[in-house]
């Protein structure tokens, strides 16, 4: 039996895959889909709104494909990458299983482990809040998946390659690695290719999104890179068209503005450390990060949260019942007149 076979929950490989209308036909005297054929109400429908999408995004799925040079069938797109994780755990994890997942990292993980009756299996990255070698592979014994945060957030470091693929040599389920801020680290971080191009290892998964980097947050778009089984099993346990339209669209159009998204990266990863300088002008010590934002340390964090939130109107998040991260916050780079008054409104705090 091939590895992903035997990982995804057994029930799966009986699903049939659901075969929508639009799989079948796409052009022609469509009455298969009970749609409106008098069009939609709210444009002169250039985008076609009255009709389901390709369920496979063809399209997006080429351009994605071909950036990251890998293999199209490698490939699931959705709703945001909060629903690739999602689907993930679901395609994987039996009530009562172990996922192995690190601490402290992005909250989703637990929470939708905790909604699909797993286990959660918490290991503690290192002092430097990269991977824990040991504490990786203990925690990783007997598990399905394992998902990684690389930039981590909220820490916003990378974590290494080299320890990532030693994890990989050595686990028993699935690796992801959530990859949502990598476009700000630079994209030879990424483990994308190693997941979805020639050769790849079928264990390996990277879930990328455009809601950080390619400005779409709004829009929902994110994916993800594995095995061409894997990729299929998600597609049976999950929803038909699990991308609209007008996300797919507007995808679309971001990848076809690289040079912009480039340069707004190059203007993001400066102001990170312009606040990062700021924040060591107040005497305040940060993290060095990979990411669009910065995790730092303050004497009374839920205080000096609130505080920024109510009398100046500057929202960072609150971090510091993370395990590691007493007293620390964590804010989003902004525009240079935001990061100022961010800055301007924390200094008052410090000093009130
Ligand atoms: N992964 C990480 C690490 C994130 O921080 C976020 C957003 N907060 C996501 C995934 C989800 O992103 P989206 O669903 O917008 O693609």
């Amino acid at each position: 039996m091939s590895v992903i076979r035997e990982l995804v929950r057994p029930h799966v490989a009986d699903v049939p895959a659901y075969v929508t209308a639009r799989s079948e036909h796409s052009g022609g005297i469509l009455l298969d889909a009970n749609e409106n054929a008098f069009g939609s109400p709210i444009a002169d429908d250039d985008a076609e709104l009255h009709r389901y999408p390709d369920p496979a995004n063809r399209e997006l799925r080429r351009a994605i494909a071909g950036r990251l040079r890998i293999e199209p069938s490698r490939l699931w797109l959705g709703n945001g990458s909060d629903a690739a994780i999602d689907l993930l755990v679901r395609t994987l994890t039996e009530p009562g299983a172990p996922v192995a997942i690190p601490s402290p990292s992005y909250g989703v993980y637990a929470q939708r482990i905790q909604a699909q009756a797993g286990s959660i299996r918490e290991f503690r990255l290192d002092e430097s809040f990269d991977l824990d070698s040991v504490a990786a592979r203990e925690a990783s014994l007997g598990a399905k998946l394992c998902i990684l945060c690389s930039p981590n957030n909220p820490t916003g470091n990378l974590l290494s390659k080299e320890r990532i693929l030693d994890l990989l040599e050595n686990i028993d389920g699935v690796l992801a690695v959530d990859e949502a801020y990598v476009e700000f680290a630079g994209e030879s971080f990424s483990l994308a290719r190693e997941a979805g191009g020639t050769g790849a290892s079928e264990r390996l998964v990277v879930i990328r999104t455009l809601s950080k980097a390619w400005g779409l947050a709004g829009a929902r778009a994110g994916y993800l890179v594995g095995s061409t089984e894997l990729v299929d099993a998600m597609d049976r346990v999950g929803l038909p068209y699990p991308l609209s339209a007008l996300a797919a669209q507007a995808a679309l159009e971001a990848l076809e503005c690289e040079s912009v998204v480039d340069e707004r990266i190059a203007r993001i990863s400066a102001e990170r450390d312009r606040l990062r300088e700021g924040l060591s002008g107040l005497g305040l010590r940060s993290l060095p990060s990979d990411a669009n934002f910065v995790c730092f340390f303050v004497p009374d964090a839920s205080r000096i949260q609130s505080r920024l939130a109510g009398r100046h109107g500057v929202v960072v998040r609150d971090r510091s019942r993370m395990p590691g991260l007493e007293g620390a916050l964590r804010v989003t780079v902004g525009t240079p007149p935001e990061n100022d008054a961010f800055l301007a409104a924390l200094r008052q705090e410090l000093s009130a």
